[in-house]
């Protein structure tokens, strides 16, 4: 009476989690993170046990083995759905379909061959392996692909573990007491569906949280970075920089504003998309010259910031050089008949900083002496008044 009540209570969850899955699959139009899959997993688990409240005692007979092959596809589903999760572009319905028909064909040939219970403990065994198998695939995850989600990756293995440890245990009852050792009243049986229905109840919504966490990590790279340039936009500067001056202790800086020289004249010579083009050229340069742990921003337009830390006045100005010159030697091409295509761009550089609140007005100093590199003729590095007091060329 227990596993009854418990096992209807589960079909009900698996069937409403399979409902929300497709309804958070829909509003996630391009990447679905798997949550379709997920939907699908909840269905065919939540007929099976449907199938397995009607059916009664366990017995031969068609809604018996569609209920078997449900059961063992609906975990295979989860885990496609899991690889989709982590980016892994899985096929889902080819292999279900060949799943399906490989264990229903296995099923009538164990029961013509060895019986009803052997086709019981197919299913026992089939469960046990698969559950095993995701443990140690999730265990693996927690040292690879899903490092950032090691205490959770941790629990789900647990858990899922657990459940092929039971089944490992339901495969021994079949094979030592036989099929009244399924019977729904039975201690054992009672403990499965309690299991399940724990397991059914927790999974589905901690799958939710990930989706979240995800979302959520996504939010807040995008509002943090540029898009053309996948570089810090102003937001994702200032935040880092906080961050930087939050630890302790925290290297000074110093700001490099970086403007390309008569950019405009590109977009009108090349057309706006070969512009675009330059930008992600003049930002590969940037990221590739600037020192590890610096930051490189793009601030709008054909503005870009870098910060160059735990340097002084000397070092900032010869990085702003080695970044001139790289703009200078590099070039893009747009795939089409014109000739590579070159740029320079003009630098000014501003004293040194230790806070974040210091950005604005470092800015303003670093586009003064960029304003003066303009007028002076482009191509060229500027510093603040400050860093010319200490000697070092205009
Ligand atoms: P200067 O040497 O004085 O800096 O001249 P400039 O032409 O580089 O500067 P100006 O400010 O006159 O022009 C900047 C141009 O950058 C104008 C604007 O249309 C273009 N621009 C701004 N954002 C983008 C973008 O995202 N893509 C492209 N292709 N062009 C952009
Ligand atoms: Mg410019
Ligand atoms: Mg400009």
């Amino acid at each position: 009476m227990v596993a009854t009540v418990v096992l209807g209570m589960l079909c009900v969850h698996l069937l409403c989690f399979s409902g929300m899955f497709v309804l958070i699959s829909t509003r996630l139009r391009g990447k679905k993170m798997g949550t379709d899959v997920f939907a699908l997993g909840s269905l065919l688990l939540g007929i099976a046990y449907v199938l397995q409240l009607l059916g009664g005692a366990a017995h031969w007979g068609v809604m018996s083995v569609i209920n078997h092959t449900l059961t063992l596809c609906a975990p295979v589903a989860y885990g496609l759905g899991a690889a989709r999760f982590f980016d892994r572009p899985v096929p889902v319905a080819r292999p279900l379909l060949a799943l399906a028909g490989g264990y229903t064909a296995a099923q009538w040939l164990v029961h013509a061959v060895l019986g009803s219970e052997a086709r019981y403990a197919l299913l026992a065994a089939a469960c046990a392996v698969l559950f095993v198998a995701m443990a140690v695939v999730l265990l693996y995850g927690t040292r690879t692909f899903a490092r950032h989600l090691r205490a959770e990756m941790a629990v789900f293995a647990i858990l899922i573990g657990g459940l092929g440890a039971m089944n490992a245990a339901k495969l021994v009852m079949v094979l030592s007491g036989g099929l009244e050792s399924l019977d729904m009243g039975t201690p054992f049986q009672t403990a499965f569906y309690i299991y399940m229905s724990f397991l059914g109840t927790v999974l589905p919504p901690a799958v939710v949280w990930l989706v979240l966490h995800r979302l959520t990590d996504d939010l807040h790279v995008m509002a943090a970075h540029d898009p053309l340039t996948g570089l810090l936009n102003r937001r994702g500067l200032m935040d880092a920089l906080e961050a930087h001056f939050r630890s302790r202790p925290a290297a000074t800086a110093h700001l490099l504003i970086v403007d390309v020289d008569h950019f405009k004249r590109i977009n009108d010579t090349y057309g706006h998309k070969v512009g675009d083009l330059v930008l992600g050229g003049v930002a590969e340069v940037l990221r590739h010259t600037a020192r590890q742990g610096d930051l490189v921003c793009r601030l709008g337009g054909e503005e870009f910031v870098v910060i160059a830390f735990d340097t002084d006045g000397t070092g900032a100005m010869q990085l702003a050089e080695r970044v001139r010159d790289a703009i200078e030697c590099s070039q893009v091409s747009d795939g089409h008949a014109h000739e590579a295509i070159r740029c320079t761009a003009t630098l000014g550089v501003s004293e040194r900083f230790a806070s974040a609140e210091a950005l604005d007005e470092r800015l303003q100093q670093a586009d003064a002496a960029l304003y003066r590199g303009k007028m002076s003729g482009r191509n060229r590095v500027e510093c603040a008044p400050a860093l010319q007091a200490q000697g070092l060329p205009a």
